[in-house]
């Protein structure tokens, strides 16, 4: 059964008659540029073919309710409650079950920015039922999160006729999972996820949210890209996201800049004499790393996607040493893939745990999978799940 098909039987089940949409948007990868997003600065994700679908219809009341086929129960409230619920902080859980914090937070700030926006009243929009379904791993690093959103994003902009365009429906997805779920991610995601184009990486300078696409020509240079997902769990309400961002913070603090997106590789130097260690190695990560991402698309746009290998590695070899958020898994992933002749590796996502990328020769790919496959057996790690991933479109209307 389709993802689609799923999302339309569950709403089915829920209501009793057909959907009035499918609206749909997919995980996404980031080929470089972690962590990078919520200091002001560049990345360069990619959507990926594995999508979150949203089958929706209007009600003839003010109620909202949401069922997924990952969740046991579906959730209901009042378009009146939502105010109540949300907004909420890393300290105050929701108030409902942590997954409905997320289709219900979109609804939540969807209402906000089309009360202000288009003049539509309080109490005015309809009441949906929303069934989702979605073969994005969860929690894998692959953004299972944006995809909800933007598919519930997408169907309520269309629904209650908001207006908005792809760059403000990222916004609502983001501020839906920094407030209502009360997860502190920055805006990579939901724009990957909203903006995303077939066999084109996304150039985001999260700033500014300007958005280049950069042509990747994966299948014509004979080049694959492997996903590895680690099956290590994991969340970013933890305390090491956290404790990155305030490192973050600090650094831009102490250099007396908005963001570390204003310093740049040769005021390293100079940052090494005035803060602590781990507090410069953090910012050290942050500083090349948005180097990294310039020169990758650079190198994409002058000579494709075969040479910017190194680039990935470097990347993976910062986020091990410097920002301390990969786990032996990610290493031995990315180690076990270089061996064999990826022509770069990296661990992508958050970190502490999740997935990594390997760039492959397309005839490669199995040697590359079998040699990681080993090299975790012989670690005695769980097993990996490992796929190939085409960069693909963005979110979009389905039926
Ligand atoms: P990631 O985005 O890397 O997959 P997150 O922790 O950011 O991991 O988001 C995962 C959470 O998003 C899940 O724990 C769940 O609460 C919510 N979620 C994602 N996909 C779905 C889905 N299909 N149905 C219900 N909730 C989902
Ligand atoms: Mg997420």
């Amino acid at each position: 059964m389709t993802t689609q098909d799923a999302a339309a039987r569950l709403f089915h089940d829920l209501t009793g008659h057909a959907p009035d949409g499918i609206w749909s948007a997919p995980g996404r990868v980031n080929l470089i540029g972690e962590h990078t997003d919520y200091n002001d600065g560049f990345v360069l994700p990619f959507a990926i073919p594995h999508r979150t679908c949203a089958a929706v219809g209007i009600r003839s009341d003010d109620r909202i309710r949401v069922a997924s086929t990952f969740a046991d129960a579906p959730v209901e409230v009042s378009l009146d409650e939502l105010p109540s619920l949300f907004p909420t902080t890393a300290e105050a859980q929701p108030a409902v079950a942590e997954w409905a914090a997320y289709p219900l937070g979109v609804a939540w700030a969807l209402q906000l920015a089309g009360a202000t926006a288009h003049g539509v009243e309080h109490g005015a929009q309809h009441g949906v039922d929303i069934a989702i379904a979605s073969d994005v791993p969860v929690g894998a690093g692959l953004s299972s999160s944006a995809a909800i959103e933007g598919a519930t994003a997408s169907a309520l902009n269309e629904l209650w006729t908001a207006g908005l365009d792809r760059t403000a429906l990222a916004g609502i997805g983001r501020r839906a999972e920094n407030e209502a779920v009360g997860a502190p991610t920055g805006i990579m995601d939901q724009m990957a996820s909203m903006l995303g184009e077939a066999d084109a990486a996304l150039f985001l300078d999260c700033r500014s949210l300007e958005a280049q696409t950069v042509g990747l020509s994966m299948a014509e240079a004979g080049l694959a890209i492997l996903v590895i997902d680690t099956r290590v769990s994991h969340a970013h309400s933890t305390g090491g996201y956290r404790e990155r961002r305030a490192s973050c913070e600090l650094g831009a603090r102490i250099m007396g800049v908005p963001a570390l997106r204003d310093v740049s590789v040769d005021d390293l130097p100079r940052a090494q004499g005035l803060m602590d260690d781990v507090t410069f190695r953090r910012v050290r990560h942050i500083v090349t790393e948005n180097q990294r991402v310039l020169d990758t698309v650079q190198t994409l746009r002058e000579s494709g996607a075969r040479a910017i290998g190194d680039l990935l590695v470097a990347s993976h070899v910062s986020m091990r040493d410097d920002f301390e958020i990969s786990v032996a898994e990610l290493d031995t992933a990315v180690q076990a893939a270089l061996d064999v002749g990826a022509l770069g590796a990296r661990m992508t996502g958050g970190g502490f745990g999740g997935a990594a990328i390997a760039l492959v020769e397309q005839h490669a790919a199995p040697t590359v999978t079998d040699a990681v496959t080993a090299a975790f057996t012989a670690s005695g790690f769980t097993a990996p799940h490992i796929f190939p991933v085409t960069p693909s479109a963005g979110a979009a209307r389905d039926a």
